[in-house]
């Protein structure tokens, strides 16, 4: 396209419409070929059967290696069975960097070099094993292997090894998900999170004394001792002896420095090392930060009063933190300082007082009710922290200056707040117009028998049961109580109408209340129209034989949606309709279910809203809300390529769509403009939740539409909420250049499956 500004490029032949397809497993062709092109290098010598020296050579590598240790014997064994003897005259390329790995070889005679951008890096020998991390990682080869004298080398097919990886793979997952919750600086990141880390964690196994880092050192790993020992020294003297579980090699992390200390193994040593670079893609260029914060919420959350704030508070207290590293044993607070001045929280080490006693614990707020009361009584004994103790420490005046309240006003802040998003109309809104929106609201005090509320009179206040119980009636008749934080009127709000019931005090009972015309003030006319749809989408008496049908709306894969319109409500709604002979036929009935039951549990601006299920002799239906628009494969049809600020903006509304279902662990795993609608109001709508599911951490289904699937799902060996973001991407790829970068205008979905792989 050269030079040409890409929003100029007229797209003349979109792609057409794509089936969903459930599809069987991609052949492995291109590594067949591999193994075939390293083997024809080289001459057989001895096919599959060996010698005790022969076995107890490859043995003896096999047990050294970092990853295929962890292979049991009965494994190992049968991977041994598997290899052969091939034999290589000087100066023979096995194979070239960047080559599609075939083989793992193990040397048994003569010399080979290893080659990095043209440059020799290492001579190999004997004994040594190469082309192993190219298959274990599953990358191309990340360097060339030539021969430099006569050699004759072991060999085994990857297809052999495969499974074998697998095995340790999926024990290691395992494993490494059960220890990294043991790591407590940790224990506060989110279940989607940790499935990302642990997906980047990996076993090691040691077995000579070497040490795991040195004094100076980068920091870029940090570990969990698994098996074994592992000592940490400074200058020669012992500081501290890791024990079984245990997390080493944070502090320098957090504190950004190289390593100050030296990690000594002893004996035979399991570790789980976990990259820096996993913080990087979890947390961006600013891990330190994130995990410090994050550190910071759980120690706040640990606290008896302050536990109450906002975590949005939290948040912006972050700006006024100040961190610092200690390596000796230093004093923080003198003796005879106010208590309330300033909060510590140890991010590593620990607080001791004057004769050495612990104060303060790693994840801890130093002073429990002092810092909230702003207590001005002095301390007895000078504060001190433990050498190697990464601080961070917020003054109290800091946060007056920054908020102009005091934390114990925040907590009553944040109090209100979490009361308002009890109330299901409010939970979407932001922390912001809560609080403006709790600053509105105010306490009534209801007497014993004395009503809130008169049916027939027009209302303008929304009430929340603040203290005691509210008797519902309907024409004196009484239909249920209600207890505290439930909420009342809040059509009042909306509508001039009069109340449909009265609420009367059961004892002597408190509310909060919300006048129309402050809600006004604070709602803007779009958030207040957005609002009052979800009221009527909450409304869920509707029947079918209020429905009246207005138009077809779109046809399924297994039923229509047609517009209908409420006798009742007056409101439209989309509905979809499956028959029960389609349902039986295809077997859709716990499909269907999982997509109700999903569908139920999420409200969101972005997504479609389920009202409610129907059910008639003949269909099942899927009452939803009316999408007013077009689908966005249509939308893209009209406009053409999407500029810059076409393209963000249907981006991020999308993400923020897939990241509201992630966090609930839905993977959504059908992400195209087909699903996607542009309501008139320009904004989007994820609709069709026919392949959604809830999972745990992994699943490993081969489902989608063939153009946007992500590698790891195309290959069947189990996949994550990542593959909807990869979906995405796919998608923003086509809204720049007008189609799919993988696999376009190709039909045969296990070509496309290829192109995905391949490219
Ligand atoms: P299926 O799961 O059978 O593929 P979908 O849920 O994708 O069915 O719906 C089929 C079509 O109906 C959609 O592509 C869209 O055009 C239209 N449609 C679906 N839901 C709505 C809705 N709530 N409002 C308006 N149109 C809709
Ligand atoms: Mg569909």
């Amino acid at each position: 396209m050269g030079n040409k500004n890409l929003s100029q490029v007229k797209v003349d032949n979109y792609p057409e419409r794509k089936n969903n397809l459930v599809i069987p497993v991609l052949s492995a062709d291109k590594e067949k070929m591999a193994v075939n092109s390293e083997k024809h290098k080289m001459k057989l010598v001895k096919e599959k059967n060996k010698d005790n020296k022969d076995s107890s050579l490859i043995e003896g590598c096999l047990s050294k290696h970092a990853f295929l240790s962890s292979l049991d014997r009965k494994e190992r064994q049968e991977l041994i069975k598997e290899m052969s003897l091939y034999s290589a005259k000087p100066n023979v390329e096995i194979f070239r960097q960047g080559d599609t790995p075939g083989c793992i070889y193990i040397i048994s005679k003569g010399t080979c070099d290893l080659i990095v951008n043209g440059t020799k890096k290492q001579s190999l020998q004997k004994g040594d094993i190469f082309g192993d991390s190219a298959i274990i990682y599953g990358t191309n080869r990340e360097y060339g292997i030539k021969t430099t004298s006569d050699c004759e080398i072991w060999l085994m097919e990857r297809e052999n090894i495969e499974n074998a990886i697998d095995n340790i793979l999926n024990s290691t997952y395992q494993d490494s998900f059960t220890n990294i919750n043991k790591f407590q600086s940790f224990s506060v990141i989110s279940p989607n999170q940790k499935t990302k880390l642990v997906n980047n964690i990996y076993k090691e196994s040691l077995t000579n004394n070497k040490p795991i880092y040195e004094k100076g050192d980068i920091s870029n790993n940090l570990y969990i001792l698994k098996d074994g020992s592992v000592t940490l020294k400074k200058d020669g003297k012992n500081m501290k002896v890791i024990s079984k579980g245990e997390c080493f090699g944070a502090l320098e992390i957090l504190a950004n420095s190289n390593r100050i200390t030296e990690a000594i193994p002893s004996g035979r040593t399991t570790l789980y090392t976990i990259p820096v670079f996993c913080f990087k893609f979890l947390y961006g260029d600013n891990y330190r930060s994130v995990i410090a914060l994050t550190l910071i919420k759980s120690a706040f959350g640990n606290h008896p009063a302050l536990k109450k704030l906002n975590l949005n508070f939290i948040d912006e207290i972050f700006k006024v933190i100040s961190f610092k590293y200690y390596e000796n044993e230093t004093e923080i607070i003198r003796a005879g300082q106010p208590k309330g001045n300033l909060i510590v929280v140890p991010i590593e080490g620990e607080l001791i007082d004057g004769s050495g006693r612990t104060v303060c614990q790693r994840n801890n707020l130093l002073f429990g009710k002092e810092i909230y009361e702003e207590d001005q009584s002095k301390t007895t004994t000078p504060i001190k922290c433990k050498p190697f103790s990464l601080l961070a420490m917020i003054k109290t005046s800091d946060i007056k200056q920054y908020f102009k309240c005091s934390l114990k006003e925040l907590g009553e802040k944040s109090n209100s707040i979490e009361q308002l998003k009890k109330v299901n109309l409010f939970k979407n809104l932001s922390n912001q117009k809560l609080e403006i929106l709790s600053r509105k609201i105010k306490i009534d005090k209801i007497p014993n028998g004395k009503n809130v509320i008169t049916q027939g009179e027009e209302g303008s206040r929304f009430y929340i049961v603040k203290k005691g119980f509210v008797d519902i009636y309907v024409k004196d008749k009484y239909i249920r109580t209600m207890n505290e934080n439930e909420y009342l009127g809040e059509r009042a709000l909306f509508f001039k109408e009069p109340r449909s019931a009265s609420a009367k005090a059961k004892g002597d009972a408190e509310v909060y209340y919300l006048e129309k015309q402050d809600f006004e003030t604070v709602i803007e006319k779009n958030l207040k129209e957005y609002l009052k749809e979800r009221l009527y989408l909450q409304d869920n008496r509707v029947e079918l034989e209020d429905l009246v049908y207005y138009m077809e709306l779109g046809a399924g894969s297994f039923g229509n949606v047609c517009l209908v319109k409420s006798s009742k409500t007056k409101f439209f709604y989309a509905i979809k309709n499956i028959s029960c002979k389609q349902i039986l036929y295809s077997q859709l009935s716990s499909n269907l279910n999982l997509e109700k039951s999903i569908l139920l549990q999420i409200d969101h601006p972005f997504i479609v809203k389920l009202v409610k299920t129907l059910k008639d002799q003949n269909y099942v239906y899927f009452l939803m809300d009316y999408i007013k628009g077009k689908e966005l494969f249509d939308v893209l049809r009209d406009i053409n390529v999407l500029n810059k600020f076409q393209t963000q903006f249907y981006s991020a509304s999308i993400l923020l769509a897939v990241n509201y279902l992630h966090e609930r662990k839905i993977i959504y795993r059908d992400i195209k403009p087909e699903n996607i609608m542009v309501v008139t109001n320009g904004f989007i709508k994820l609709i069709d939740f026919g392949t959604a599911k809830i999972i745990k951490d992994r699943t490993k289904t081969i489902i989608g539409t063939p153009d946007y699937m992500a590698p790891e799902v195309v290959l069947g060996k189990g996949y994550s909420f990542s593959a909807d973001l990869w979906s995405i991407a796919i998608m923003m790829y086509e809204f720049v250049c007008g189609k799919t970068p993988f696999g376009d205008g190709l039909e045969e979905p296990t070509d496309i499956y290829l192109a995905i792989i391949n490219e």
